[in-house]
């Protein structure tokens, strides 16, 4: 990252850190993302999930030849001219994988299979349920349209053809695409390596026992889900207590370890004050407060070469602050050079939503069809930052924009489905 530009925001005119709009936070983390570059290789299944490093190119067509689409008969379409079924001579068959050698001449039919390699002289293939067989003869009606139900050479991937670029995610899809070109082993980026720890006095992790006033750490539950989720290598920090030897230690450590440092809690005003001493010291770290609800409080920046994202503590607000900023981030650096945004879609809201313009709200929502079969969404209930079972019941944010005020009950909103994603 070019640390001067980090602190040349700044400068810029519409920089305020106490008032930054979503989108401009985002367009801020994405301009000083620096993706890993290391290379492994690895056997096309262990690479599910991983992040192509090079093109994959096709050595050959698939599929390699002319085949069949149904099973049937393949003939020749000028054999079919005129007005009464045409009978014809079975000569062979040509199952998949087991051709037939000869070339099919006037007047004869070849019995075919799905898959099976068209022979030479044949053109067309006629389903069999439109076929009436007698003995080795087979009655065709006429006028069969040329070409039905033929599967070409090189209809799904052409030979010499970019497949897949650099920072293609392989998917399901993806990985049966490169078995079918018989590719075995891809490059892929190496894992991005992500070290997490909470701040708080107030913490206990499992197993401990709570004392006055305090908490089970959640945050460190949500956060290693939605990391691993992505497919990142995850080191566990634990909780640490709100002391500033502690704290510094904890993070020059995870810099250490990792190409980003996350942690939960400790930004928020009050809080903030000898966190940012600490982080001034290690690394320039900026802390912006965001127009949105729930999440306001984030710091990002790098600490050494690591890059650094400070979630707010609260444990939705640390879910809807990944969701909408680390996510997209994480991607970019796994080596997806442009990450798909969240899908969005509009859905009648059937509950009223109060909402003071200025700032972005996601609020949990409950996508789900109506009698009509249209989309419509409802509101969880209690949209505290502190009630996570918001986020468990539901399946989407109902994202309402700044200039967004108070939504009536029947408005179209839009939804950000989060189905696939947690
Ligand atoms: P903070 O951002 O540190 O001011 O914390 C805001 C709120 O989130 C407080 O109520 C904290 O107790 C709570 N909180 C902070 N960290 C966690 C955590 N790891 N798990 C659950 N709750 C937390
Ligand atoms: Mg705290």
């Amino acid at each position: 990252m070019d640390t001067k530009s980090l602190a040349s925001l700044a400068t810029d005119s519409d920089y305020d850190p106490n008032s930054m709009p979503v989108a401009k936070a985002r367009e801020y983390i994405r301009a000083f993302l620096t993706p890993v570059a290391a290379v492994e290789r690895l056997h096309l299944r262990a690479a599910l999930g991983r992040v192509l490093a090079g093109e994959v190119l096709s050595t050959m067509n698939v599929p390699a030849n002319d085949n069949s689409a149904m099973d049937g008969y393949a003939v020749r379409a000028t054999d079919l001219q005129g007005e009464a079924e045409i009978p014809l001579t079975v000569v062979g068959s040509a199952f998949a994988g087991k051709p037939f050698e000869c070339i099919v001449g006037a007047g004869h039919a070849v019995r075919i299979m799905t898959g099976g390699v068209m022979p030479a002289g044949a053109d067309t293939v006629v389903m069999q349920e439109r076929v009436r067989t007698e003995g080795e003869r087979v009655f065709v009606p006429a006028n069969q349209p040329k070409g039905q139900n033929v599967r070409y050479a090189g209809d799904d991937i052409k030979q010499d053809a970019q497949v897949f670029a650099s920072g293609q995610i392989l998917r399901p899809a993806e990985l049966g695409m490169i078995a079918s070109l018989g590719i075995g082993e891809v490059s892929v980026y190496r894992k991005l390596r992500v070290a997490f720890f909470s701040t708080g006095d107030e913490l206990v992790s499992i197993g401990g026992l709570l004392g006055a006033g305090q908490i089970y750490d959640s945050n460190r539950y949500t956060i290693y889900g939605m990391l691993s989720r992505l497919g990142v290598e995850t080191i566990d920090m634990g909780s640490i207590r709100d002391d500033p030897g502690l704290i510094e230690q904890a993070f020059e450590q995870a810099a250490r370890a990792a190409d980003v440092v996350i942690t939960s809690g400790g930004v928020s005003v009050g809080e903030a004050d000898f966190v940012k001493q600490i982080l001034g010291r290690l690394g320039e770290v900026l802390f912006w407060k965001i127009a949105m609800k729930p999440g306001r409080p984030l710091a990002y920046g790098k600490i050494g070469s690591a890059h650094f994202f400070g979630l707010p503590g609260n444990p939705v607000s640390a879910m809807v602050t990944f969701y909408q900023f680390v996510r997209e981030a994480l991607l970019v650096l796994m080596g997806v050079p442009n990450p798909p945004p969240l899908p969005m879609l509009k859905a009648v809201c059937t509950t009223a939503i109060k909402k003071a313009p200025g700032r972005t709200e996601f609020q949990r929502g409950i996508l789900s069809t109506d009698e009509a079969g249209q989309w419509t969404v409802r509101v969880t209930g209690n949209q505290g930052s502190a009630i996570l079972s918001s986020m468990s019941q539901a399946n989407c944010f109902i994202v309402l924009p700044d200039e967004q005020g108070n939504t009536p009950a029947g408005a179209t909103v839009d939804v950000q489905v989060l189905e696939g994603l947690i």
